[in-house]
């Protein structure tokens, strides 16, 4: 019930003053409110870095949406971000209500209110507000507010407690499974590799051709596949590690193929990414078999940086394209070349080139700010009928190095030519084929 007092309030505030309050008084308690309100699991992946099935949308996989610890907007207690990688980021009060449900954020206000046990003069920042209050029941409820937020530090105490146990459970279990895993692998050059060596070729890439892989890359030649607790059976695989930017093993990366070399399609998919440690820093995640350089490669597939490292670069697969956004290039690297996926336009993603175009983008943007010279390559051929992207390694298997744009097979003369004193942006864009429409902005 509204009071004469609070009333005049909302009389003499604007909505913007009214959300501000909101904003101000829900900042710094987002975990509490979470757990008040019945989403908990999102605050457990902050501390397990695991994700959940997205609770929005009936997604195939049951491990797409987390919320995230840290975020350019703030930690999570700030911020409340949270992924789905198919509905994207939400953040704050849009986020709870959107985990909820709820077809308002006047009803995820209403909620929160409710379950966080607050007053209006509590939430606008005036205990005058709550004229409904004698003395004796405000002080009751000030009480009450202290002990409720000394449970809450209590709880969360124990919940910490109980995690870290989980988190060093868990780590010896992943230990322990990624030893097995890695004792079933040889080097892709021992001859009982063959079915990785067939998989390679069928998309025209020669192993031959390439620097040594077996610190990133190898085979097994059996092991058994398990996704959240159920087994599909022992498969042989390419099996590569996704490190971190310190080099740590974050999980283990496998394609599961047969003898042939083909792909085998289980129910959990045929690329399959293990559990990552817990707490494990993931900044920078990738699949990185060579050595950087002043000129580093990116991609999202292992196929792609394969083909694309054919030409001598040094590419590393982030894997995906949310880690393709997050990718960190190596301190040594100057030009990045960005070697996009063309996916069709999403809900997510309307624009042309969807997600791999979107990701390839942002990643961009971001080297740019800090000093680096991104080179995005989009590959200008059309989607193939009944396929959802066409991607490098589909030209390279199609074409050969002939597919690959003139500035990428001559990446070894782009450090001295784009040096200051060399050769201007039009003598750069004959000999490349290439405009740097970025220049202005990587110029200082
Ligand atoms: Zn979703």
């Amino acid at each position: 019930m509204r009071t004469s007092k609070l009333s005049v309030w909302f009389d003499t505030h604007s909505k913007d003053d009214y959300i501000k309050c909101w904003d101000n008084v829900c900042r710094g308690q987002w975990e509490a409110i979470f757990i008040a309100c019945g989403a908990g699991a999102v605050v457990d992946t902050l501390k397990n870095k695991k994700h959940i099935g997205c609770p929005q949308h009936a997604g195939k996989t049951q491990s797409n949406y987390r919320g995230l610890p840290t975020h350019k907007d703030g930690i999570f207690n700030v911020a409340a971000v949270g992924v789905c990688n198919t509905c994207g980021v939400k953040k704050g009060i849009h986020h709870l209500s959107w985990y909820l449900g709820h077809e308002n954020l006047k009803k995820t206000r209403d909620f929160i209110k409710e379950n966080m046990g607050w007053t209006w003069g509590y939430i606008l920042g005036d205990y005058s507000l709550d004229e409904e209050l004698t003395d004796e029941e405000r002080q009751k409820l000030e009480a009450k507010r202290l002990y409720e937020q000394e449970k809450r530090k209590k709880e969360e105490e124990t919940r910490l407690k109980v995690q870290a146990e989980k988190d060093k459970a868990l780590t010896i279990f992943l230990n322990k499974l990624n030893t097995e895993l890695f004792s079933t692998c040889i080097p892709l050059s021992d001859p009982a590799a063959e079915p990785a060596i067939k998989y390679f070729l069928k998309r025209g890439i020669k192993l031959s051709d390439l620097a040594d892989l077996s610190k990133s890359i190898k085979f097994s030649t059996g092991f058994d596949v398990y996704v959240h607790n159920e087994s599909f059976g022992s498969h042989m695989s390419i099996v590569s590690k996704v490190e971190n930017i310190e080099g740590k093993l974050l999980y283990p990366h496998r394609i599961i193929i047969d003898e042939n070399g083909d792909k085998v399609d289980l129910p959990c998919g045929s690329k399959i990414k293990g559990s990552a440690y817990p707490g494990r820093d993931n900044r920078g995640r990738g699949i990185k078999p060579f050595l950087a350089g002043a000129c580093v490669g990116v991609s999202e597939g292992l196929e792609v940086a394969l083909a694309a490292a054919t030409t001598g670069l040094p590419v590393e697969a982030a894997t995906d394209a949310i880690s393709l956004e997050q990718w960190i290039a190596p301190p040594e690297s100057v030009i990045v070349f960005i070697l996009e996926d063309k996916d069709l336009p999403s809900k997510s993603y309307p624009k042309e080139g969807g997600h791999g175009r979107a990701a390839a983008q942002k990643l961009a943007k971001r080297l740019i700010k800090e000093k680096k010279v991104p080179i995005i390559l989009s590959p200008q051929f059309d989607i193939p009928e009944g396929s959802k992207s066409v991607d490098w390694n589909d030209v390279y298997a199609n074409f050969g190095l002939e597919g690959f744009p003139k500035i990428l097979l001559n990446w070894k003369d782009l450090i001295d030519d784009l040096s200051e004193g060399s050769l201007s942006e039009a003598e750069i864009l004959k000999k490349y084929d290439y405009s740097f429409s970025y220049f202005e902005g990587i110029e200082d």
